[in-house]
C-alpha cells in the first residue's frame, strides 16, 4: 500500500507544487473508447511515449490514476545526467559489443530528447547545465577516470574534467569529497514543470489524456481493454508506464521493480554569500555511496537535498528530521537555515539497474525500473518503445536482450528481504 503521508491522492506538497508554472488539467475517462495505443501511467514514461506516438500518426491515449505528473516524474531531485543503466560491461554476454556500444549512446541521446522536447515546446522548467559526480572514497576516483577516458573514446561531445581533491572547492562548498568528475552536458531543472508543460504539448498534438482514471483491469488479446473505475478503453497496443506504482497493475511487472523510497528537503532561498559558496557553479552533485546524498539549487537558490534510499516500505515519520543532519554533515555551516519543504517518492529499481524496456506480448509494451536515472532514461525507453510499434525494432532488441531477475519474497516480503541487503551494503560504504 502506498503511504498516505507521503503519497495522497494530490500532489505532494513539495517545492515543485509551490513554484508550477503550469496547472494541466484532464478530464477523467468516461464510457467506451477506441485508440490505436493506449499508455498507463502519465509521468515522463507514458507521456513521452504518447508524444513520439502522435508525432509518427497514432491516436493515442494516456490514462492516470490521480493526476500528470503525481509518481515520480513529478517528486524528482530534477537531475538529468547522462547514461543508461551501470557497468553496461556486464551485459557483455547477452547483447555483445554492438550492444554496449548502442546502449552507450542511447545514454547520450536520452538526454538530448530532453534538452530538445524543452526547446521545441518552450517549456519553462529552469534547465541548466552541469553536473558533477562526487567521489567519497579514493577508489570512486579512480572510477571517474576509467569513465573519463571512455566517455574520451566514444566521443562523448561535451566537455569533461576531472577534479582533485584540492580543487573541490571550486564546485562544492565541502570538505567531505576527495574528487569529482564534471560534465557540462548534463544538468538540472524542474521536473514537476517539465512533466506538466510535456503534457501539454502531448495534448496539443492531439494526445487524449485523462486524469483520475485508476485503472482496475486489463483484458488482453488480439486487441486490449482497459477498464477504469468509469470507462474503458479498446486499444490495438497496450503501453504500461507504472513503474515503482505498478502495484496491482500486473504481477509480472510488479515482481521485477523494487520501490524504493527516497526523500528531499528544500532549504529557505539562501543569500547569495551562501549558496554562492554551497555549489559556486550551480552544478547538480551525486556522491557515490549505496544511500547517495544528491543535492543541487533551485531557480531561486533553495538546496534541494535528497538522500535516504529506503526499502522497507515505510517512510519516515518526519523527512525534515531525517534529513537535516544529512545535510549538515556535508555542510555544517547550514545550522540556522530553516528547511521550508519536505517530500519523498518511490524510484523503481530492478536487480542489475538496466532500465527494463520491451513486450510481455506482441501487443502488450512496458517500460520500468531506470534506479534514480529516470528523467533521461524515461524520454529513450519512450522513443524505443513508439519506434518498435511503429515498425522499427533494430534499437529496442539490446535492451529486450537483457534478462531482468524477479525479486523473492512475493509482494509482502520483497521489501523488507532488500531493505536486510541494502543495510549490509551501506554497512561496507562507511568501511
Ligand atoms: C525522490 C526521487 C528522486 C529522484 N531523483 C531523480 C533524479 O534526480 N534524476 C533522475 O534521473 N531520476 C530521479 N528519480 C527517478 C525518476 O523520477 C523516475 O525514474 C521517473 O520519473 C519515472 O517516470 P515514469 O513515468 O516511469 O514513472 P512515474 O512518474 O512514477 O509515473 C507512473 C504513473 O503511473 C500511474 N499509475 C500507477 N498505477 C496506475 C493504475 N493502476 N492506473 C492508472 N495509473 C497508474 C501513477 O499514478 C503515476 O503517475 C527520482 C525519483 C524519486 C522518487
Amino acid at each position: 500500500m502506498l503511504n498516505p503521508r507521503t503519497h495522497s491522492p494530490t500532489l505532494p506538497d513539495s517545492y515543485y507544487a509551490a513554484t508550477r508554472r503550469y496547472e494541466p488539467q484532464f478530464p477523467a475517462l468516461e464510457g467506451d473508447h477506441h485508440y490505436d495505443v493506449c499508455v498507463v501511467g502519465a509521468g515522463y514514461s507514458g507521456i513521452n511515449t504518447a508524444i513520439e506516438l502522435q508525432q509518427r500518426g497514432y491516436r493515442v491515449a494516456v490514462v492516470d490514476r490521480f493526476q500528470v505528473g503525481w509518481g515520480a516524474s513529478g517528486r524528482n531531485g530534477g537531475q538529468l545526467i547522462r547514461g543508461i543503466g551501470h557497468g553496461l560491461e556486464q551485459f557483455r554476454k547477452e547483447i555483445g559489443e554492438e550492444g554496449i556500444q548502442a546502449l552507450a549512446h542511447m545514454g547520450f541521446e536520452a538526454v538530448d530528447i530532453v534538452k530538445q522536447r524543452i526547446a521545441d515546446f518552450d517549456i519553462q522548467c529552469d534547465l541548466k547545465l552541469g553536473y558533477c559526480d562526487l567521489a567519497n572514497r579514493k577508489r570512486h576516483l579512480r572510477d571517474f577516470e576509467e569513465e573519463k577516458a571512455w566517455l574520451d573514446r566514444v566521443g562523448y561531445p561535451h566537455e569533461t574534467e576531472l577534479l582533485e581533491q584540492s580543487e573541490m572547492h571550486q564546485v562544492v562548498g565541502s570538505d567531505r569529497y576527495v574528487g569529482g568528475l564534471i560534465d557540462r552536458g548534463s544538468g538540472h531543472l524542474h521536473p514537476l514543470n517539465l512533466i506538466h508543460g510535456e503534457a501539454l504539448a502531448a495534448a496539443y498534438l492531439g494526445v487524449h489524456i485523462f486524469e483520475h482514471s485508476p485503472v482496475i483491469r486489463i483484458d488482453e488479446g488480439d486487441t486490449c481493454t482497459v477498464i477504469t473505475d468509469r470507462g474503458r478503453i479498446e486499444c490495438n497496443t497496450l503501453v504500461l508506464c507504472a513503474n515503482a506504482y505498478v502495484q496491482g497493475l500486473n504481477s509480472t511487472l510488479e515482481s521485477k521493480v523494487l520501490p524504493a523510497g527516497s526523500y528531499i528537503i528544500a532549504t529557505e532561498p539562501l543569500p547569495e554569500d551562501i549558496h554562492t559558496r554551497v555549489l559556486p557553479q550551480d552544478m547538480a552533485v551525486c556522491d557515490q555511496r549505496v544511500a547517495l546524498d544528491y543535492y543541487r539549487l533551485s531557480a531561486d537558490k533553495r538546496l534541494l537535498f535528497g538522500g535516504r534510499c529506503n526499502y522497507s516500505g515505510r517512510d519516515p515519520k518526519h523527512i525534515a528530521a531525517t534529513m537535516r543532519p544529512d545535510m549538515l554533515k556535508v555542510f555544517p555551516y547550514l545550522e540556522d537555515v530553516k528547511i521550508e519543504f519536505e517530500w519523498g517518492g518511490m524510484i523503481g529499481i530492478g536487480a542489475n539497474r538496466l532500465p527494463q524496456v520491451g513486450r510481455l506480448k506482441p501487443n502488450v509494451y512496458f517500460a520500468q525500473a531506470y534506479a534514480g536515472h529516470g528523467v533521461n532514461a524515461s524520454h529513450m525507453a519512450a522513443r524505443l518503445i513508439a519506434e518498435s510499434i511503429h515498425g522499427e525494432t533494430e534499437r529496442i532488441r539490446h535492451l529486450e536482450a537483457v534478462r531482468h531477475m524477479r525479486f523473492p519474497g512475493g509482494h509482502r516480503f520483497r521489501s523488507p528481504l532488500l531493505a536486510l541487503g541494502m543495510s549490509y551494503y551501506r554497512l561496507l560504504d562507511l568501511f
